[in-house]
């Protein structure tokens, strides 16, 4: 695990001082974390990196699982694709299995801090079981601006008591009646996705891989998921292809475990078929450093998501001064300025016309890569998600209003 001082070359001297400054004040005080799942999803990501960072400044971090049976998974999988705004069908009997499953989890788990936060639906029932003075914050990673009536309803009983809320970014927030902060996700600058490569490393995995880099690549990274659009990307490289030498590649996972996922792939396969300069790969989860080289041998990056929650890939492809051309969706416009650290999308034609002017102007392009590395630097390292949340642990041990306003 990375020390905090090695942060200092990409997030800045300034940026440890400040997390050293704040955590001061919470030296000695435990910050638990509660969410379902140790390995794998973004939540555990992040937590595996940012513990380690929290134990280095002096605070106590604790991280406690939530158990459950597939029944309880597949409950609150239907509260997360509800709160995403598709339609779900929940029974009383769902409800009643949700609040079992939290009241046994409450007989046994060890839910004393200073400062708890409990991350997404699946854990935010054990609110019932706050120990006296601790502050507890909900930590929602999902937007849940087209959420579905009744199980929000049913979130917001149990939402409503915490101290405070977190969520991603401005277009998520819902009413409720406790203080909101946003705080956007992050990219760890030292983690195998996207620590610095040399360009022997980047051509020897991507041999590896058997991608030819003899033209320039346009890459979209994503999961074959309808709502990243691979079919669009692949339509607007279409209309280019006359007047440019390029490459398209699309990046996904294995789509095993997921039907919509391999349909999805497998639609993306026959839209490449026959093209020799459509690429369609699939590599497995593990695939970090390999996602790095990818992204580094790319001349553009695409997200052309129709939605989307915050679009860590734009930032990993900025972070790496990548020209990035994308969906003007959730939390990308925090991510990027039109023109300015990249270009905003609506339309396969935008796409397309983009795809095109960012080939012929390699200095705009790289310019446009440059500014949105640094829009990264200030807003979506490791260490800027850190401090919000050592500032906002902060604001809720002052047990003052009127402390900070983030
Ligand atoms: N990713 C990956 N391999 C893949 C596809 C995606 O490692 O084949 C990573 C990608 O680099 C990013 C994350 O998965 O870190 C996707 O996050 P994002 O917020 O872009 O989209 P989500 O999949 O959460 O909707």
């Amino acid at each position: 695990m990375p020390k905090m001082e090695e942060y200092s070359a990409a997030a800045g001297a300034a940026a440890i001082e400040e997390l050293k400054v704040i955590s001061a004040r919470l030296r000695g005080k435990t910050i638990l974390n509660v969410n379902s799942t140790a390995v794998g999803g973004g939540v555990a990501e992040i937590l595996n990196r940012m513990l380690p960072m929290m134990t280095e400044l002096g605070i106590k971090p604790r991280w406690e699982l939530i158990k459950g049976g597939e029944d309880f998974y597949a409950v609150t999988k239907k509260f997360h694709n509800a709160i995403h705004g598709t339609r779900q069908e929940l029974t009383p009997a769902d409800f009643q299995l949700y609040r079992d499953t939290l009241k046994s989890n409450m007989a046994t788990m060890n839910l004393d801090a200073d400062i708890a936060m409990i991350h997404d639906p699946q854990p935010a029932g054990l609110i019932d079981k706050k120990p006296a003075g601790a502050k507890w914050v909900w930590r929602c990673h999902i937007d849940m601006s087209n959420r579905q009536d009744d199980v929000w309803e049913f979130l917001k009983g149990y939402v409503s008591r915490y101290d405070a809320a977190v969520i991603s970014a401005p277009a998520f927030s819902q009413e409720m009646p406790v203080k909101q902060f946003q705080v956007p996700p992050s990219i760890d600058p030292l983690a195998d996705k996207n620590k610095e490569l040399s360009d022997e490393e980047v051509a020897a995995i991507m041999r590896r891989l058997d991608i030819p880099t003899d033209k320039p690549l346009i890459t979209q990274v994503s999961r074959f998921d309808r709502l990243k659009d691979p079919l669009g990307v692949i339509a607007a490289f279409k209309l280019i292809q006359p007047y440019v030498t390029a490459r398209l590649l699309l990046v996904g996972g294995s789509a095993d475990d997921d039907p919509e996922g391999s349909e999805v792939l497998a639609e993306a396969r026959a839209a490449a078929e026959g093209n020799s300069d459509i690429i369609v790969l699939c590599l497995p989860p593990t695939s970090n450093v390999e996602i790095n080289a990818i992204q580094r041998a790319s001349a553009i990056i695409i997200q052309k998501s129709l939605k989307e929650g915050f679009g860590l890939t734009v930032s990993e492809a900025l972070w790496k001064g990548k020209p990035v051309i994308a969906g003007a969706v959730g939390g990308i416009p925090l991510q990027i300025t039109h023109k300015y650290s990249g270009i905003l999308t609506r339309t396969v034609e935008g796409t397309a016309y983009w795809m095109k002017r960012l080939l012929h102007e390699p200095a705009y392009a790289k310019r446009l890569g440059e500014n949105g590395r640094e829009h990264v630097r200030e807003n979506f390292l490791l260490t800027r998600h850190l401090r919000d949340y050592l500032l906002i642990a902060l604001y809720l041990e002052s047990g003052r209003q009127d402390f900070i306003h983030l």
